[in-house]
């Protein structure tokens, strides 16, 4: 199974990968995790795109077509991938294609933008091990620590107010075109993504295993 995950920030892509990843053991491969480990070990590719991710502007097509090329040729990818996050421009769409990435299904997590507003803000992030948590949504076992890892958990610099009108804009502008890209290919599905962690987690295995 080779499935890509598209929606806006918080639509629950990230915390749909774990689940669908541990159900078909296949790697979700997320750029926006990759780039945030680099931003935090100050390679010369996180100083590079530091700013950019603060902002919430996308880096540019050339690194993410890079970095997930050297991601995809290690051997666990062999039985299948979810990608998370990527494409997520048309020109990454067809980069792939360039690099004979196949895809069998794109999910779409379609939800309202004040519904995202609301679950970012609540939204704590490790990081450290990049797990997701949310303040009432999907709370930590231990107030503001990290289930799995036991790091403290942060608010992510690109999760404050301002940063996510900007990244729903990025979404519309550069991303959304995505949605015909993959219809038209006739492998789009909709997973309407409002409601609980479970809710969602309910539909996606429904969408995939119709
Ligand atoms: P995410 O964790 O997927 O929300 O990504 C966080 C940030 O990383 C985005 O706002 C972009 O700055 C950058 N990013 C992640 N994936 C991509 C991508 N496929 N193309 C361009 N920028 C990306």
């Amino acid at each position: 199974m080779r499935i890509i995950l598209l929606g806006v920030p918080g639509a629950g892509k990230g915390t749909q990968a774990e689940f669908i990843s541990n159900r078909l053991g296949i790697p979700a491969l997320s750029t926006g995790n990759m780039l945030r480990a680099a931003v935090k070990a100050e390679t010369p590719l996180g100083l590079q795109v530091k700013d950019l991710l603060a902002a919430g502007e996308l880096v540019s097509d050339d690194i993410i077509l890079n970095i997930i090329k050297e991601r995809l040729a290690e051997p666990d990818c062999n039985p299948g991938y979810i990608l998370d996050g990527v494409p997520r421009t048309v020109a990454q769409a067809e980069g792939l294609e360039a690099l004979e990435v196949e895809v069998d299904t794109c999910l779409f997590f379609d939800i309202p933008d004040q519904a995202v507003i609301d679950r970012l803000s609540g939204r704590r992030s490790c990081p450290e091990c990049q797990a997701v948590h949310h303040i009432t949504a999907n709370p930590p076992q231990t107030e503001g620590i990290c289930d799995v890892c036991s790091t403290a958990l942060v608010q992510r610099p690109d999760d404050t107010t301002d940063t996510v009108g900007r990244r729903l804009e990025v979404f519309r502008e550069q991303t959304a075109p995505l949605i015909d890209f993959y219809t038209a290919k006739g492998i789009l599905k909709v997973v309407p993504s409002e409601g609980t962690v479970e809710e969602v987690t309910a539909r996606v295995f429904d969408v995939l295993e119709a």
